[in-house]
This record gives C-alpha cells, structure tokens and sequence, in this order.
C-alpha cells in the first residue's frame, strides 16, 4: 500500500527510447524485499478472500475509472517507458488494462459454484482463490501486461506480486499507486523491481500459488521446470504467426492488417503475423501497395501525435533487430522496403521493413524477431499453406483473410494456433481469451477462460442420512 525505499539491490536505468536518455531509476529488490511482499500479500489475501465479489467489483471500477481520468498522463508515462508512440499508448495500453479491470469486476459476481444431486445426499462446489499468484511482465506492454493479470487474480479474490521487466519498470508502479488510490487494502498488488533472477526468487517461495509470465519461450521453459512447487502455471510467451492471404481477399485490407500486425509498436508484439503467406495471383497487387504503404509510415518523436512509429525498445533490441535484417539479406530474401536504421532522431530506430520472396526455411522465417520486419511469403494452394504455416514450433496466433467464408473457417480450424482472426488481425479485446499453444504458452488470459487460472474447485460432499459404516 505504500513506496517501500531499499536502494541495497543494483540500480536499473530507464532509459527513453527515442533519445537514450536516463528518465528514471528503479532499485532490483533485495531478498527481504520480495519476502516483505510475498509476506504482505500472504496476510491481505486471507482477509481478501472474504470480501464480496461485488465490493471486490466496486474497488476494481473505480480503479478503471481513475485510469480514464489520467488517460493522458498515463498514456505518456507509458510512452517514455517503451518509445512506443502517444497515439497508440493513448488508445491501446492503459485503455485496455482499464477494460480488463472492469470487466473482471463485472465477471467476478457471476462466479458460482453447482451443486450436484445424489439422491439423499449432495455434492456442492465452490470456485475458490488460488491465494497469493506471481505476475511476471515482459517489456513491450508494461502497463497491459501488469493490468490483464492483476484483474483477474483480484477479482477472484487472490494477492498478486508483480515483476515488471527490467526493461520498463514503471507502468507496475502506476498500476500500484491508482489500484491504492481506488481503495484497494494494503498488500494485495505489491510490485517489486528487478531482473530475472528476482523472478525465479519469486518462483520458488512455497508461498506462491500461481505463477502469470509473460515472456519468451527460453525464459517459460526456466520458469516452468523452477515453478514444480507451484500448482498453476500460465505462460505467454513467443509467437511466429501466419497470416494467410488468399486471392479473394480484399488486397487492402490484407495490407492494412499485415501492417498493423508486423509495424504496431514498432513490430514488438508477440501476437504479430510475421510469416505474411500471400496467394500467388494476388502477391504483386499486394506487394506493390504493400510498399507504397509503408513508405509513409511516419517515424519521429514518440511524444508527437502525428509519429505512427517509434524507436524499439532498447540498444540490444535495436542490434538484434539489425542482426536478423543482415542474415535476411545474406540469405537472399529480397527487400521491398526499409532495412536499416532510421535516424528522425537519436534513438534505437528501424525502418519498416518488408522482405519478399522468403522461404521457409529462413531465418526471419522460423525466428522471432520482435521488431518491424515483415517476411512475405508466397503459396499456391489451401493445403499448402496450411501444412507451411503449422511448420513451427510456436502457436501463439493466427489470420485468415478471404472472401470465402467456409474455407475461412476451415483453414482456421486447421491453423495450430491460440488466438485467430478472420479478416482481421491483432484485436485482442478482454472478452476473448488469448494465449497460445504448443511452445507458445499454457492457459489463457481474458475471457471467462481466465477464471480457470485464477481459481481452484473445492468439491464438498453432503452426508444427509446415517454413516452406513460395515463396523
Ligand atoms: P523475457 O523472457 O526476456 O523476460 C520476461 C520476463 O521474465 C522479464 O520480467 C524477466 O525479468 C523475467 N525473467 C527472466 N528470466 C527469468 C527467470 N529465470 N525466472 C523468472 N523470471 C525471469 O522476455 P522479454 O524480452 O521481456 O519480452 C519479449 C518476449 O515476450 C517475446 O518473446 C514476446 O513474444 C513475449 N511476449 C509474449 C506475450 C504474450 O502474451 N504471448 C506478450 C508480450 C510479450
């Protein structure tokens, strides 16, 4: 419920993307630091527990509301924090944490348990908390992230400690202070700060009974293997996406999607349709406006309402967005547009960057790259494309665009992935869920799908009549 002050653990700079400038400095938690919070969110979970969904429900609200009233603030703040730029912070990031705490709150009361007749006797359940859960963010949206695992768990009557990333550490703290200021009880979201190794303390501690990671697929697997304490587990992690154009589709509105789920945020979603499979009668039509699009995407300050695309996140986001353009290029896929730095400033800018003619088995094809690169690939038939598109070990999303519905929904049936859209791309509201499956995460977050992560099923059995023991 309050700033706890320990600058003992290692200072971590914020750094402004678009200029490289130090805005603020957080301290990693010490050990007695996470086990304050953990012990904090221990006690307040007990009382929590007891509380009336609907009261729960009133808190969180008002707590939506407060994010609206700041819109502006916050969605700046959330600018600094990651480069992304103000028109898209202004609509997406605080906005949809705001959603998500509402629409728990309004889910949260309808919760019930069922009651199972056994002739004289019964059986009756009831849809409890899971007790104190682990939030661990990724950085690409700080202030979404922290919000969609938050609403739940408080909802249904958990605590939550939450890690953000190390890379942007500050949309958690705003979350912690507006959840404080719209009345939620001390210790119930407790934010501590630090790298990995303050999540896998965080993991381990027999306290914890649920474990909320966004993240890669090579941090899921160490905090899958660490979290065997743990009862419940929800990962999302990578993606590399298909999205899957047919001829029929309309050509701009497939551009218009394509773009939206490679260049938003700067292509740092990982829900993005980074394999673009195009039918080949169609591939010129949509290369060719493809290009013409993109060429006016507007680069600049973040801060700018007129910018459309900022800077990536960091320094060794920017090298390992420029090392997966080189081996793009070394390995013969032909560039439509952009590769290479971009410099309206002095940030960690790439151009939107289109490459055509990639194969299957390249490396911007297999591999995420977390930036704004796009790899078009081109296909002949259904079947193919499908068998093209599942060749990977991840299943995060997917997208179909055609005019023919029933082969919509039937390649869409095909797709190995977790989240698809039709005719649309990258629309993730809080009453869908979203996860992914094989490599790319375990569970679900938003929807009524999430209630299953964040509570368990007690199971009360009824004896009615004598004990009809054989003693
Ligand atoms: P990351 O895996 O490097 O870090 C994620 C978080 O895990 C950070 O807070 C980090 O400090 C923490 N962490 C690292 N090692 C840990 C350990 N051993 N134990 C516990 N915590 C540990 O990911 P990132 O670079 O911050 O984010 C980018 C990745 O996140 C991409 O792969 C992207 O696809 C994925 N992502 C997935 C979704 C989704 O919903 N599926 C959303 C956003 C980002």
């Amino acid at each position: 419920g309050a700033y706890v002050e320990d600058k003992a653990g290692a200072a971590i700079e914020v750094v402004y993307p678009a200029t490289g400038e130090v805005i603020a400095v957080v301290h990693e938690a010490t050990a007695a630091v996470v086990d304050r919070a953990l012990a904090s969110a221990k006690r307040a979970q007990a009382e929590w527990a007891a509380v009336k969904p609907v009261e729960r429900a009133r808190i969180l609200r008002r707590a939506a509301d407060i994010i609206r009233a700041r819109g502006d603030d916050l969605a700046r703040l959330e600018t600094l924090d990651t480069g992304k730029p103000i028109q898209e912070t202004v609509v997406a990031d605080w906005p949809s944490g705001a959603d998500s705490l509402e629409w728990f709150a309004g889910l949260a009361p309808t919760v019930t348990g069922e009651t199972v007749p056994l002739g004289r006797d019964f059986v009756y359940t009831i849809r409890e908390p899971l007790g104190v859960c682990v939030g661990i963010g990724a950085w690409n949206y700080p202030s979404q992230i922290a919000c969609w695992k938050a609403a739940p768990a408080l909802a249904l009557g958990n605590a939550m400690v939450f890690k953000p990333s190390e890379v942007t550490p500050l949309g958690a703290l705003m979350l912690a202070e507006i959840l404080v200021e719209a009345g939620l009880p001390a210790g119930l979201f407790n934010v501590v700060q630090g790298r990995g190794a303050v999540g896998a303390s965080l993991v381990t501690d027999a306290r914890v009974a649920k474990v909320s990671l966004t993240g890669s697929v090579p941090t899921g697997r160490k905090v899958y293997a660490a979290a065997d304490g743990v009862k419940n587990v929800t990962m999302e992690l990578g993606g590399k996406s298909p999205l899957v154009v047919f001829d029929d589709a309309s050509v701009e509105d497939a551009v218009g999607a394509a773009m939206l789920g490679n260049f938003y945020s700067a292509g740092q979603v990982c829900s993005n349709g980074t394999r673009v499979f195009v039918q080949k009668g169609i591939k010129e039509r949509f290369l060719a406006r493809l290009a013409e699009r993109t060429a006016g995407i507007v680069l600049g300050d973040p801060l700018d309402a007129a910018t459309q695309m900022g800077p990536l996140v960091s320094a060794v986001q920017l090298e390992k967005v420029l090392g997966y353009i080189a081996t793009a290029k070394a390995e013969g896929a032909r560039l439509v547009s952009g590769g290479g730095r971009a410099a309206p400033n002095t940030g960690f800018y790439v151009q939107p960057t289109v490459f055509a003619d990639v194969t299957d088995a390249m490396t911007i094809a297999r591999e995420e790259v977390f930036g704004p690169v796009m790899a078009v690939l081109d296909f002949e038939t259904e079947e193919e494309v499908v068998a093209r598109a599942n060749d990977t070990e991840f299943g995060l999303a997917a997208g179909v665009f055609t005019a023919d519905l029933t082969r919509a929904h039937r390649v869409i049936a095909k797709l190995e992935a977790g989240t698809c859209w039709i005719n649309a791309y990258n629309l993730t509201p809080v009453e869908g869920p979203f996860g992914g499956s094989k490599m790319s995460g375990v569970g679900r977050e938003n929807g009524r799908a999430a209630v299953e992560h964040y509570t368990q099923v007690k199971s009360v059995y009824v004896g009615m009549g004598p004990v009809d023991a054989p003693y």
